[in-house]
């Protein structure tokens, strides 16, 4: 798929207020700084469509972004703050799980997690939250270009291990990425447009 265009709509941090276009619409979400705004600006062609992290506000909201004029890409706030303490505030805030939960154009849900490291306890948790919730997801690893590429499938393989571990049954669908270097944007692009063929 070529993006002709990527405008950003809205930002917002309730559910209600997403666009009411019942047009398809993947989310890309993963821990803070594990590389989804450089992904989103990889996918689109656009340098600083995604904000960083560097960025004060907008990370934190639900942002929507019309691509193509014909589907919705959703870049929701990053989990996992170390400074987010578990009694004051849930794991995963709740116009995030509302958000999963009630938002019917969801088609898949893309869980950025950095290739170099072991599974996460929280990215755990969020993939087998979205199992329970029966949200569709892949997985997408950042940040390969940061290991060898002789590491690259030991490193999925052991990822694969954890979530077996988690009761899993299945690897999800999953991409193998690296914004700096431009590697995946091809294969994340042509799995959304043929789930949107369908
Ligand atoms: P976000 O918080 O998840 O939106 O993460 P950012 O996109 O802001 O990236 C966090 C940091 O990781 C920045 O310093 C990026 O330059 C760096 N980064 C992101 N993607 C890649 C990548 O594919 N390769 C490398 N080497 N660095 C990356």
């Amino acid at each position: 798929m070529k993006i002709s265009s990527a405008e950003f709509v809205i930002s917002n941090s309730e559910v209600s207020k997403c666009p009411a276009e019942r047009i398809p619409e993947y989310a890309f979400i993963g821990r803070s700084n594990v590389g989804k705004s450089s992904l989103i600006n990889m996918l689109t062609g656009r340098k600083s469509l995604a904000k960083t992290s560097a960025t004060p506000g907008k990370t934190q909201l639900i942002n929507h972004f019309k691509i193509n004029n014909n589907w919705f890409l959703v870049d929701l706030p990053g989990y996992g703050y170390a400074r987010v303490s578990k009694k004051t505030k849930q794991k995963f805030q709740k116009f995030i799980t509302n958000y999963f939960e009630q938002r019917e154009q969801l088609i898949c849900a893309f869980v950025l997690v950095d290739i170099r490291h072991d599974a996460q306890k929280i990215d755990l948790e969020f993939i087998n939250y979205l199992g329970e919730t029966e949200v569709p997801f892949c997985i997408v690893f950042t940040k390969a270009d940061k290991i060898g590429s002789s590491k690259v499938e030991q490193h999925i393989k052991a990822y694969q291990d954890s979530l077996y571990a988690n009761n899993w049954e299945e690897m999800p669908p999953y991409f193998v990425t690296s914004s700096s270097k431009g590697i995946g944007k091809d294969e994340v692009l042509e799995y959304i447009d043929a789930i949107n063929q369908d």
